[in-house]
């Protein structure tokens, strides 16, 4: 009796639990379990030129992976922002400069929210997760988890992080006092305030989790102080987020972009150089395994930033704009099963997340 039992239990696990229980997550044959999108938020070509040159490391963790060159132009604007350049990355979809994962054409009252990648992800069970060292409503974080008319709708894309968005960890930067405000809202909403790197570490599987860190900034940057470790902080992410259905995670560093606005070279390339330790960090985390994808790109390059010959000539009088420029930008990629390009468009990027994720040819 006791083994004809058995035996029914195992056909009851073989054919999936029973028909009451929640929807089962869809199922996804590709090897493919993790996806992780790396951005460098205003990293051209020649911000990591002169990077490298700067450091004097020859392949400086990214030449050996390059894929191809990414448009960045948005729907209405050869120039794109960050918010259509992000919304573009993560939903697949070219919008109007300042939209956040949605589109509204003009003079309409209803503007269409376009599924993101963590959405997608979610319909396979994957967790997910959002790590930037911008404020937790900056235009990149929030394209990945929200869907508002306008980036300066910070209230808003706070508002759908929180209820909405399903992210099961957000790791950020301290921005303006918005979040301060407002955060009971994730209180509300059963995010665990991590307050330090220890509370991050031990946040346990079973906890949706929210930190934000006082100068997640380059660790190389002489002038900055009080640093959080920016890599470290990813270590612990990375170690909550791994589980055996899988997880998405986007990454992005801020600084590249701030600094190179304020055409402040030695700071972008400080940042730009901690970017290559995260590369490190999830060629690493990708070592002896092949269930992860990776990819590494930029939404956009700022500053029309020149490349120097020598040493010398890395000075701020390299960039020829404070804003961003219509540059094509670098794709790379770690563990990424498709032919390289000479170019795609950003929007690309998305279908092969979702390619990889789904086991459905959104790109071939
Ligand atoms: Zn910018």
């Amino acid at each position: 009796m006791k083994k004809f039992s058995l035996i029914l239990a195992f056909i009851f696990i073989l054919i999936g639990g029973c028909a009451c229980c929640a929807p089962q997550p869809q199922i996804n044959e590709n090897p493919i379990k993790n996806v992780i999108i790396l951005i460098g938020d205003g990293m051209g070509f020649n911000h990591i030129k002169n990077t490298s040159l700067y450091c004097d490391i020859d392949n400086f963790e990214f030449e050996s992976n390059f894929f191809s060159d990414v448009t960045t132009y948005s729907l209405n604007q050869e120039i794109t922002d960050s918010a259509a350049a992000a919304t573009a990355l993560a939903t697949g979809h070219k919008v109007y400069n300042y939209e956040v994962g949605m589109h509204k054409v003009y003079g309409e009252e209803e503007g269409v929210k376009y599924e993101n990648i963590m959405e997608v992800a979610q319909k396979y069970g994957k967790k997910t997760g959002i790590f930037t060292s911008d404020a937790l409503e900056g235009a990149t974080p929030a394209s990945f988890s929200s869907h508002v008319e306008d980036r300066g709708d910070n209230y808003e894309i706070l508002y759908d992080q929180a209820y909405n968005s399903g992210i099961d960890l957000f790791v950020a930067s301290q921005g303006s006092s918005i979040y301060e405000e407002n955060k009971d809202l994730f209180e509300n909403n059963n995010y665990k305030q991590l307050e330090t790197l220890e509370d991050l570490e031990n946040l346990e599987k079973n906890e949706k989790g929210i930190a934000v860190f006082n100068n997640l900034c380059s660790y190389y940057d002489e002038n900055e102080k009080n640093v959080t470790n920016f890599n470290t902080a990813l270590t612990y992410t990375l170690n909550y987020l791994d589980n055996e259905n899988g997880f998405c995670l986007m990454i992005e560093n801020a600084w590249i972009d701030k600094r190179s606005h304020n055409n402040k070279l030695n700071s972008a390339m400080c940042e730009v150089r901690m970017f290559a330790d995260t590369i490190k960090l999830l060629k690493e985390f990708c070592k002896d395994r092949t269930d992860t994808s990776v990819f590494i790109t930029a939404d956009h390059e700022t500053g029309g930033l020149q490349l120097a010959k020598t040493k010398d000539q890395l000075t701020n009088s390299l960039y020829t704009r404070t804003g961003h420029s219509a540059a094509n930008v670098p794709l790379y990629t770690i563990n990424v099963p498709f032919e390289k390009r000479v170019t795609v468009n950003n929007t690309d990027i998305f279908a092969m997340m979702k390619t990889l994720m789904t086991g459905n040819k959104y790109f071939e």
